[in-house]
């Protein structure tokens, strides 16, 4: 984990520096310092859609999920902006119940729902835990939720996401690609259109910037080659890139992988092979399908992966704004 990583590299500077302890402090607030007034990304989950474990699926890691009761959740991200007390979430899992309550223990020491909510697209892990929000479970009042035009529709016009509107547990507010949408004046979100099988809406990345520091929230894209952003000048405008790691090869799965297209962990890899350190260190690894050894932190995949320079984003994990 990077935690750790950077946590022993600074122990090896400090053990070989008489001025160590300065090193120390310093190096280990530069990855991630924590106080009343930054911003911060919390990762909620790095999982495909479906989760882990997955509906069928009787392959070790997903009878070690279920048996040893070990946390693992859907692709989300939450932005935390400790000094109002309120935050951000990107995308609304299957798994909202957990996610809210890891916010609450982790971060707020109180129930707080969110102030926004950002839809990537109308996948079954991106948005379907909305209702929760419903008459049947939360019974909200008027949570905002930004979505595209298409998703917008979608919402508004297929029950029971319709309900949602109707009865005003959601209010929707129409967002547009390329729109900079300010959260506070030093906080802003931009839509990046990604191409991706758009059966029921669009799809979009997200451009999230801080007052320091800009995150790349890109869950699910079919190519990078199809893209009209180059992923190379992307990671130059950006600190953190978390980047669809669906698949680590395409023989992992027994279905025709075309009909699910992904950037494979090894594509992205090698594309971004001649790139110095520092940006690929930028990249995290996630929504992994529960095919991909990667969401396993001991497997030989995940280590050879953070051997090349990449990261795996992993739950709880905090990143500086
Ligand atoms: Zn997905
Ligand atoms: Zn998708």
């Amino acid at each position: 984990m990077r935690y750790k990583r950077i946590h022993q590299n600074s122990i090896l500077k400090f053990m070989r520096n008489k001025i160590g302890i300065v090193i120390l402090i310093f190096s280990f607030s530069s990855v991630f310092s924590q106080n009343d007034v930054s911003p911060f990304i919390y990762v909620l989950g790095n999982v495909q859609d479906a989760g882990l474990p997955h509906i069928g699926c009787e392959s070790k890691i997903c009878l070690d999920a279920f048996n040893e009761k070990k946390k693992h959740y859907v692709t989300s991200i939450a932005l935390i902006d400790k000094e109002n007390q309120e935050y951000s979430l990107f995308d609304v899992t299957p798994n909202i119940t957990e996610q809210l309550l890891m916010i609450r223990r982790d971060i707020f020491n109180k129930y707080i729902l969110p102030k926004n909510i950002f839809i990537t697209h109308a996948h079954i892990g991106h948005y379907t835990g909305l209702m929760y929000f419903g008459r049947e479970a939360l019974g909200s009042k008027g949570i905002k939720v930004n979505v595209l035009p298409r998703m917008y529709d979608f919402i508004s016009n297929n029950g029971p996401w319709s309900q949602l509107v109707e009865l005003g547990n959601i209010s929707l507010n129409e967002i547009n690609f390329r729109d900079n949408i300010k959260i506070k004046p030093n906080l802003s979100v931009i839509p990046i259109q990604v191409p991706h099988r758009d059966e029921f809406s669009e799809t979009s990345a997200f451009l999230i910037k801080g007052p320091n520091k800009t995150a790349l929230f890109l869950p699910d894209i079919d190519k990078w080659s199809k893209w009209s952003i180059s992923l190379i000048e992307m990671l130059r405008n950006v600190d953190y890139a978390f980047l669809d790691a669906t698949f680590y090869t395409n023989d992992e799965i027994n279905r025709d992988i075309e009909e699910i297209p992904h950037p494979l962990v090894i594509e992205t890899m090698d594309l971004l092979s001649e790139l110095p350190d520092y940006q690929k260190d930028k990249v995290y690894f996630i929504h992994m399908n529960h095919t991909n050894q990667m969401l396993d932190a001991n497997s030989d995949i995940s280590r050879s992966v953070l051997k090349k320079g990449f990261n795996i984003a992993r739950l709880g994990q905090k990143f500086s704004l």
